[in-house]
């Protein structure tokens, strides 16, 4: 039986990390998704119930840790783990992170070799074999 490959969305408004992130998950053979802002973030998420979701924090108009709260609230969206990709490295942000319902938080910037890593830890549990 094939295994489907599993679809992640990385929502963030910045182009180059979306280009970055697009490159190194469908070198690993996983379906991308991306939208550039929070809004279009949950409207893709809505439609397509990817299996991850990854997120920046710092967006403008609705950031990301505001946006993994709605995730969270949305019944059909409530289950999917939620990654922060985040540059925000000071003290209690981590903390400030995981209040907001993240399952998750990767640092910027994003180390090209460990990410695909980082990313198969969040899916484990949702992976049926
Ligand atoms: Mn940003």
């Amino acid at each position: 039986m094939e295994v489907q490959p599993a679809t992640v969305l990385y929502i963030e408004d910045n182009f180059e990390n979306r280009m970055l992130v697009r490159r190194i998950l469908a070198s690993e053979g996983y379906d991308v998704l991306e939208a550039g802002g929070a809004e279009e973030g949950l409207r893709i998420a809505r439609q397509h119930e990817p299996d991850l979701i990854m997120i920046d924090i710092n967006m403008p108009h609705l950031d990301g840790l505001t946006l993994t709260s709605m995730m969270k609230a949305d019944p059909g969206l409530g289950h999917i783990p939620v990654v922060a990709v985040t540059a925000n490295v000071m003290r209690g942000d981590r903390e400030r992170t995981l209040a907001a319902g993240c399952d998750g938080y990767i640092q910027k910037p994003i180390d090209v070799d460990d990410f695909p890593i980082q990313v198969a830890h969040y899916l484990q549990p949702q992976r049926s074999l």
